[in-house]
C-alpha cells in the first residue's frame, strides 16, 4: 500500500544523566522550589522579629505613662548612656509652690443709676427699699480674722449669746428673723447698742415660699427690712439667704434674685465654716469642726444659730471663743463691716 501513514509516536523518554533535557528539567524545578522556600522562611523570620519589636515598645510605652509621659506626644530625649532619659529642649519651669487660688468673683452692688426697666422688672416694687452702701474702692486685708455670725434670732437664747460675746468682748453679726415683740425689738437694739451688726435673715424663713419667685422674695425680704428699721432706726445693707444663697430650693430664681438685691444695694454674706449646729449637732462636733475648718481658711466667717432648738450652740460657743483666743494664730475678732470683702459660695 502506498499510503502515507503519520505515525505519531511519543518521544522516547530521555535518559537522566548530566548535561541531559531530563536533568536540566529537574534543575529548574529544584530552584523554583528553593525560590519559594527561601521566600516563606524569610516573611516568616520577619514577622516574628516584628512581633518581638512590638513587645518591646510597648513595654517602653507602659514604663513611659507609669512616669507620668504622655507617649503620644513627641518629646526630644536624649539617652545619657544609663538608660535614663533627659529632656533636651528646655521645658516650662513649674513653680514648686502654686499661687493660692484667687477668691471667687462676688456679686456687689453698682452705683445706682438710671434704672433700667428691661433690666430690672421689678421696679415698681418697694420703691424704698434700697441700701446706702457702695462697695469700697479696695476691700480690708483681713486674713487672720473671724466673723462669728448668728443666723435665725432673736431666739431664747439670744440673752445668753450675747452675753459671752459682751464677756470676752466679742463683735459678731447677727442674720435677724425679726419678730413683732419687745423683747425682740430690745435684742435687736442691744445687738447695734453692743457693737454687733444686723443683716437682714427673713421674715418666714419658709423655703418654698420666699423662693417661689422674685416677688416672693422680695415681699419677705422687704418685711423683715421694714421690721428693723421701725424696731432700731438702722436700715441694714447686710443680708443672708435662708439655706445659703446657694440652696435646694432657689435654683430657678437665684440669679434673678441676687441680680435685684444687688442693683437696690444691698449685699449678702454665705459662709466658710460651718458649726454643724442646724443639723443638731453635739458639742463634741461642733466645738473640733469650728476650730478645725478655722485654721484651715485664711479667714473665716463662721455660722451659728440662734434659735429656740440651738441650745447646744449656748453651750459651745463660749469655749470656741476661749480656745479660739487662746491660739497662737492671734486670731481677730470682728463684726462684717462695709470694708469686708463679701464671703460668697
Ligand atoms: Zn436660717
Amino acid at each position: 500500500m502506498n499510503t502515507c501513514q503519520i505515525i505519531l509516536q511519543k518521544p522516547e523518554e530521555t535518559a537522566l544523566y548530566l548535561g541531559s533535557v531530563r536533568f536540566f528539567k529537574h534543575l529548574i524545578v529544584s530552584i523554583i522550589f528553593i525560590i519559594i522556600f527561601g521566600l516563606l522562611a524569610a516573611v516568616i523570620i520577619l514577622a516574628a522579629e516584628n512581633n518581638e519589636k512590638s513587645a518591646e515598645i510597648y513595654e517602653l510605652n507602659q514604663t513611659l505613662i507609669s512616669f507620668g509621659i504622655d507617649v503620644n506626644e513627641p518629646v526630644n530625649t536624649i539617652s545619657n548612656g544609663d538608660g535614663q532619659f533627659s529632656i533636651e529642649d528646655e521645658q516650662p519651669v513649674i513653680d514648686s509652690e502654686p499661687e493660692p487660688p484667687a477668691e471667687p468673683p462676688i456679686y456687689l452692688p453698682e452705683p445706682i443709676t438710671e434704672p433700667d426697666p428691661e433690666k430690672s422688672p421689678w421696679i415698681e416694687l418697694f420703691p424704698h427699699l434700697y441700701s446706702d452702701y457702695i462697695p469700697p474702692a479696695n476691700f480690708m486685708d483681713d486674713s487672720g480674722f473671724i466673723y462669728l455670725t448668728f443666723d435665725d434670732g432673736p431666739s431664747r437664747y439670744t440673752g445668753d449669746i450675747l452675753r459671752y460675746l459682751q464677756l470676752h468682748d466679742i463683735p459678731a453679726t447677727f442674720f435677724v428673723m425679726p419678730d413683732d415683740t419687745e423683747a425682740g425689738k430690745n435684742f435687736l437694739n442691744t445687738m447695734l447698742d453692743r457693737g454687733h451688726e444686723i443683716g437682714v435673715h427673713t421674715m418666714t424663713h419658709v423655703y418654698n415660699d420666699i423662693y417661689a419667685s422674685v416677688e416672693a422674695y422680695l415681699e419677705d425680704f422687704n418685711d423683715a427690712w421694714n421690721l428693723v428699721y421701725e424696731q432700731t432706726g438702722y436700715k441694714p445693707y447686710l443680708f443672708r439667704f435662708p439655706g445659703g444663697s446657694i440652696n435646694d430650693y432657689n435654683f430657678y430664681v437665684r440669679t434673678d434674685i441676687i441680680n435685684e438685691m444687688t442693683r437696690r444695694g444691698f449685699v449678702y454674706f454665705d459662709w466658710n465654716v460651718d458649726s454643724r449646729d442646724a443639723l443638731d449637732a453635739s458639742w463634741t462636733e461642733m466645738y473640733n469642726t469650728v476650730l478645725n475648718e478655722t485654721a484651715e481658711v485664711p479667714r473665716a466667717v463662721v455660722l451659728f444659730h440662734d434659735r429656740p432648738g440651738g441650745y447646744n450652740t449656748v453651750l459651745v460657743v463660749e469655749d470656741i471663743i476661749k480656745a479660739l483666743l487662746a491660739d497662737p494664730a492671734n486670731y481677730i475678732f470682728s463684726a462684717i463691716t462695709r470694708e469686708t470683702r463679701p464671703m460668697q459660695f
